[in-house]
């Protein structure tokens, strides 16, 4: 088997030793290294074109106001959403779900009724949904997750009732690597008239997203996942969603008019853009975007796919390893714990190493509870990963092994 992509030259961050040694990056679930042409991006947007959007009719401003809604084009069609009105800019995938909770979930959801979450939630998509369900008297439900790390839908079918005003869920886990039958999940919620919100944060890196296909809501990403820059993100909501939900923070750019007697808003998406948006951020987000598009997601799926079948074997191979979430299907997050050894040791003798993996809860506590551990190690892998990586952390592992014998 041979890795289809050859890619690691590109990010100059991957060269540099740790530790002595060559660095291996096996962390990219938490966030992912950047490719030089989006390292370029930035630094091109801040030496010739920086300047404020929207606001001014000078060139910078235009050129600046240019590229920042050029980056929403960008996104616009990389989840072929109908329209780029129905694309928000956000901090990442956390604002984007607290966006929905404090607008549509505010005028939405009211006492007596329910939202529904699954097991595998990240944090960011249970904490907003259950601070809403206890300001408003509402019940916070969840779909049990099967010993694999699969959902057990026929639990979903029971809970999706009448009462449910929301099914948020992720499309791929972070911490197991589970990615979910979302296009069915969906259509179920749908039959039902429930609206869907999905969490992308780990489903766009790896997979091609369709939201028109999937026939949800709402979808939300980070840009920091996908190769671009931290602190910006993205929500793609229905415009009759947009049109009717309440902006959430005021300020300036998501207003139509001010009075002290009365403000009138933006359309959307201004509306819920207040205040100068992380314009540079969106640049380096499009210049991913670009840059994963012309790579091929469809060979990105199949490159990680090969690498998660070798990964799994090799740590597989490894005594005493048992590796938690074996769902059929799997993006490359190999998630696992050895036996009488705790995470943090297997990541800081792997460390020593010079590779990088991530040990703890994944801020996935309520999954970390359903398998009875407090944390687990989570080798996670990107494009840039390849099989030689892998060995090194097989090796690496052998060692923690040998040090805690
Ligand atoms: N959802 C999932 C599945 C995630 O993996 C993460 C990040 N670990 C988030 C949400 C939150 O993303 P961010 O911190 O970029 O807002």
């Amino acid at each position: 088997m041979s890795a289809l992509l050859d890619v690691k030259r590109e990010f100059p961050i991957l060269a540099q030793s740790a530790r002595g040694k060559p660095l291996v990056y096996l962390d990219s679930a938490a966030t992912t290294q950047k490719p030089r042409a989006v390292l370029e991006a930035l630094r091109r947007y801040y030496e010739e074109d920086n300047a404020n959007v929207h606001r001014a009719v000078h060139l910078l401003s235009e050129r600046a106001t240019k590229a920042y809604e050029g980056a929403r084009e960008k996104v616009a069609a990389f989840l072929n959403a109908p329209s780029i009105r129905e694309i928000v800019f956000t901090r990442g995938t956390t604002e984007a779900i607290n966006l929905v909770a404090h607008t549509f979930g505010r005028t939405r959801v009211g006492a007596g009724d329910e939202v529904l979450v699954t097991h595998l939630e990240h944090h960011s998509n249970i904490v907003p949904w259950q601070m809403l369900c206890q300001s408003k008297g509402a019940a916070l439900k969840v779909v049990p997750v099967l010993d694999n790390g699969e959902l057990d839908l026929a639990v979903l079918d029971r809970l999706l009732g009448p009462k449910t005003k929301l099914l948020a869920l992720g499309h791929v886990s972070n911490a197991l690597g589970t990615i979910n039958p979302v296009r069915d999940i969906v259509a179920k919620a749908k039959a039902k008239g429930i609206p869907v919100l999905i969490d992308g944060a780990q489903a766009v890196p790896h997979l091609k997203v369709d939201v028109q296909a999937l026939g949800c809501d709402f979808y939300a990403f980070s840009g920091h996942k996908l190769y671009g820059p931290t602190g910006i993100g993205a929500l793609w909501a229905k415009a009759e969603h947009l049109d009717a939900m309440p902006p959430w923070q005021g300020g300036g750019d998501m207003i139509a008019s001010v009075r002290f007697e009365e403000t009138l808003y933006n359309v959307p998406p201004a509306k819920f853009e207040a205040g100068t948006p992380d314009i540079s951020g969106a640049v380096g987000l499009g210049a991913a975007i670009d840059w994963l598009t012309a790579l091929g997601l469809d060979r990105v799926e199949a490159h990680e796919k090969a690498l998660l079948e070798k990964g799994t074997a090799l740590l597989s191979a490894v005594p005493g390893l048992t590796l938690v979430g074996t769902a059929r299907h799997k993006a490359g997050v190999l998630s696992f714990t050895m036996e009488g050894i705790h995470p943090h040791d297997i990541g800081t003798v792997l460390d020593r190493q010079g590779i990088a993996i991530r040990t703890g809860h994944h801020c996935a506590q309520p999954l970390m509870e359903r398998f009875g551990v407090a944390a687990t190690a989570r080798a996670s892998l990107g494009v840039y990963n390849t099989e030689a990586d892998l060995e090194v952390l097989a090796k690496g592992l052998t060692k923690v092994r040998e040090m805690f014998a």
